[in-house]
């Protein structure tokens, strides 16, 4: 049996991630470094710490705790309190995740962000949105960061849950060895797989890694896995633009009928406050949130290869699509 691993959330309701409403768990952990990320916190498996400049009233015990002089003595308030300050609590780069700092905070300012968590522990949470599956045609979610960076871990979470009859999704990056994601995936009913990019220098760009093997496993998976929806961030300034979604069409069309459904996910900035929370500087902070409805034109391109799509990635959307890439039968 596998240790516990960080877990960052478990998110309930959610209905972007497969079908029906989803419980999402979201492991600590990923290869890449893509840009606009909206999960931040999920980059390294290690836990890190939030600090809240809005809850932080500056009160020092923090600095009294912290045995690495890691903590930057207090000043007023509302000179660090407010969005635009550059003020952070925490030298990170003295930091050694000892945690006593968050452990005398008394306003929440300090919190962890990755709590370990066992299989076990992790299924009896899934288990109690269970009435919400069986009408829905719901289940779990294993999303990150990234569910292949922790296999052994993954596979006991998806196969306890299959024990437990709830329905599985698998979210991934596909940048692994196919060994690995080949044998995962056959515990996920649907596999949910990134695309972000089909050229290789500007995946690399935006990413941190080039795409050849991340392409290189879809088209093996399509070959055994009979449900992968493919999700497509659509970044301004990166995929935007109608030629990439041209190739992405054919490429994704190319692959047949495992492939059940393409989800266009446009870019929002949401998540600002998680980078500000890690001493992040984020450098999609300016960039405005792409309006869903610009992304129709994408989407009748996928339409006219065939292929089902959303934008937004609803579970309960009826995705639209004319020819057989959906209606294929599985293979497994
Ligand atoms: S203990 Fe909490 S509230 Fe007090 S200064 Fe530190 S982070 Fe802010
Ligand atoms: S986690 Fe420990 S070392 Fe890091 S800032 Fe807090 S008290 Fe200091």
């Amino acid at each position: 049996m596998t240790e516990r691993v960080l877990i960052t959330d478990i998110a309930r309701f959610s209905v972007n991630d497969g079908p029906g409403f989803r419980t999402n768990v979201f492991l600590k952990g990923c290869p890449l470094r893509c840009d606009w990320c909206h999960n931040p916190e999920t980059f390294s498996a290690e836990p890190q710490i939030y600090w809240k400049r809005r809850l932080c009233v500056q009160c020092g015990s923090c600095l009294d705790a912290c045995p690495k002089d890691a903590i930057r003595p207090p000043v007023a308030p509302e000179l660090s309190s407010s969005t635009d300050s550059s003020y952070q609590k925490i030298d990170r780069s003295r930091c050694d995740r000892c945690m006593e700092c968050v452990r005398v905070c008394r306003y929440d300012a300090l919190q962890v962000a990755g709590k370990p968590m066992s299989v076990s522990e992790i299924l009896d949470e899934v288990e109690r949105d269970r009435p919400f599956y069986s009408n829905s045609g719901g289940g779990m979610t294993v999303s990150g960061g990234e569910p292949t960076a922790h296999p052994g871990f993954c596979l006991e979470l998806l196969d306890g849950a299959r024990d437990r009859a709830i329905h599985t999704c698998m979210d991934t990056n596909g940048h692994c060895d196919f060994s690995i994601l080949g044998e995962l995936t056959e515990y996920a009913d649907i596999v949910l797989y990134d695309l972000k990019h089909v050229d290789p220098f500007k995946h690399y760009e935006k990413t941190g890694v080039r795409n050849e093997r991340i392409l290189d496993n879809l088209v093996k998976l399509s070959r055994i896995h009979s449900d992968i929806w493919i999700r497509i961030p659509v970044v301004p300034d990166f995929n935007d633009d109608l030629e990439f979604h041209r190739k992405a069409a054919d490429f994704i069309a190319s692959l047949g009928g495992s492939i059940r459904r393409v989800d266009l996910l446009p870019y929002h900035n949401w998540c600002q406050d998680k980078y500000d929370w890690l001493g992040i500087d984020w450098v999609y902070r300016e960039v405005e949130a792409l309006e869903p409805s610009i992304l129709e034109v994408h989407a009748e391109l996928y339409r006219d290869a065939g292929i089902s799509v959303t934008i937004g990635g609803s579970g309960f959307e009826e995705a639209g699509t004319e020819q057989g890439l959906i209606k294929s039968a599985r293979k497994t």
